[in-house]
């Protein structure tokens, strides 16, 4: 039987295991950073399948190995998160959140039980293939600092180091049965602004007297979005939004400070920081031209997520082997962040969508939202894809 006949087939009869995974974590979500029943039911079902899982990377991170032949000649990192979100299940299903105000809402039960189905294909597989599989399930996606950085900081890209990594995310826009790729830039990068304008506040009907904040923020709001328009490289996507703009007085009196919050996102390390810099000069320029004080604040993301272009080509194209052409599309750019971008950052990287729609039976929410759900077909065909990329890319020495 062919190598791609052997996985469907044990997809297919690991799936019921792999979507009763998922309701299992699905039902008992954990926040980020706070994944110790996960962790523990990850490393026992790793233990289950025959691996010798190290546990407490990260704190609640999981890493293993599956070694092939000749185990040293080449790794490919295989990555999952684990954590889920602060937000009520709104869902009415047997596998609701019994964690009330904790929901696996971003689809990490989904990615977490799909990759623990692609590490017992590819241990009844290890036979047939060279080199080894470095499974990593990670914690806190959702949150700074990200559990990316955090596991890459305690080593999880050596010993052994991965020749690339792969990550799978669930798609509520793209149908089941359907897979997304996109070479190069995919997703941003993700600061946060805090700016505090002071000025000297007092009654609306003596503005000669005062240093009024609110205009000066107003001022500093439109010139920042000229820092988008006009110093960016127009072939840089970027975006600056500002969703919180507080002036805490009334018709008639002018407070003495307004405090903006907003969030940058581009997809270019270099621009990034230029970007910021700028926005920096722009902000405290424009307040002491027109007398107040700017304290400008950013809190750093994750990095903008890069997908390796020829290995993102490579993976595209064994996807449609596997799943035939008309599975298989392509995505367009996304502004929102994902910490995988610090994998992409370091070693060659593809991240790639797993469809989950269906629009016949209503499943069409979307990520971060408290009626999100899955089509479970996608716990057959996540698993088996993967083992599949896995092994493609080990053939290629
Ligand atoms: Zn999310
Ligand atoms: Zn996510």
């Amino acid at each position: 039987m062919s190598i791609d006949s052997k996985i469907k087939q044990l997809a297919k009869e690991y799936a019921s295991e792999t979507i009763a995974n998922r309701r299992y974590l699905h039902t008992n979500p954990e926040l980020s950073f706070q994944e110790y029943n996960t962790a523990r039911f990850v490393a026992q079902k790793l233990k289950d399948i025959g691996l010798t899982p190290q546990e407490g990377v990260a704190d609640t991170g999981v890493v293993a190995i599956i070694e092939g032949k000749n185990p040293e000649s080449k790794v490919i990192g295989l990555r999952a998160d684990m954590d889920a979100l602060p937000i009520f299940e709104k869902n009415d299903v047997p596998y609701k959140s019994i964690n009330e105000g904790v929901m696996h809402a971003c689809g990490h039960d989904v990615h977490t039980s799909s990759l623990l189905g692609t590490a017992k294909i590819l241990h009844q597989l290890r036979d047939e293939f060279e080199g080894s599989i470095k499974l990593v399930f990670q914690p806190a996606e959702e949150k700074a600092p990200g559990g990316a950085s955090i596991m890459i900081k305690e080593g999880v890209l050596e010993n052994p180091a991965p020749a690339s990594m792969l990550g799978q995310h669930v798609a509520p826009n793209v149908p089941v049965g359907k897979i997304g790729f996109r070479e190069g830039m995919y997703m941003a990068s993700t600061d946060e602004l805090y700016l505090t304008i002071k000025g000297k506040g007092g009654h609306g009907a003596m503005p000669d007297q005062l240093i009024d904040p609110v205009l000066i923020a107003s001022h500093v709001i439109v010139s920042l979005q000229q820092i988008i328009s006009r110093n960016r490289k127009p072939a840089n996507p970027s975006v600056l939004s500002f969703g919180r703009f507080i002036a805490d007085g009334v018709t008639n009196v002018i407070p003495n400070e307004v405090t903006i919050q907003g969030t940058f996102r581009c997809m270019d390390e270099e621009w990034r920081e230029d970007g910021l810099r700028r926005m920096k000069k722009m902000a405290e320029g424009i307040t002491e031209a027109m007398g107040g004080v700017c304290d400008f604040e950013v809190v750093k993301g994750y990095p903008f997520l890069k997908n390796h272009p020829e290995l993102t080509r490579r993976m595209k194209n064994e996807a449609i082997a596997y799943m035939g052409a008309e599975n298989v599309i392509d995505l367009d750019l996304w502004m929102a962040g994902e910490d995988f971008a610090f994998y992409s950052q370091v070693v060659d990287s593809c991240f790639y969508r797993l469809g989950t729609r269906n629009e016949a039976r209503g499943i069409i929410s979307g990520v971060h939202t408290p009626t999100f759900d899955i089509d479970e077909t996608a716990l057959e065909i996540g698993p088996g894809l993967m083992s599949w990329l896995a092994i493609r890319e080990l053939v290629k020495q």
